[in-house]
């Protein structure tokens, strides 16, 4: 997938459309992986109530174990620098891409 290398682009430090650079994300903690909200961490810290054990027991192996698939793209966390500010945002394809090209 072909993304333009600059785009024009609200920029929430701003307030107003700048014209910023776009970047890949390469690794690292994503956006809303620091959260706490999700049902699944509630159960592991815990919390929350609801059925199962998150397949820990029983008659199959835990999730954890399954014979992962290999896909062949991904969804991409793009990181967003204003020309302004200087400062970072973050956003994504709504797609999964084999991969990126910047133009
Ligand atoms: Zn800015």
């Amino acid at each position: 997938m072909k993304i333009k290398e600059k785009v024009k682009k609200y920029c929430p430090f701003c307030k107003k459309h700048t014209l910023q650079k776009v970047s890949q994300l390469k690794a690292g903690a994503k956006r809303g992986s620091l959260k706490k909200g999700s049902l699944v961490r509630a159960k592991r810290r815990g919390l929350g109530r609801g059925f199962g054990n998150l397949g820990k027991y029983g008659s199959k192996p835990a999730v954890s174990k399954f014979k992962r698939t290999i896909k062949g793209s991904k969804k991409v966390s793009l990181v967003y620098t204003c020309s302004e500010c200087k400062k970072k945002s973050m956003g994504s394809i709504s797609k999964r891409v084999k991969r990126v090209e910047f133009k």
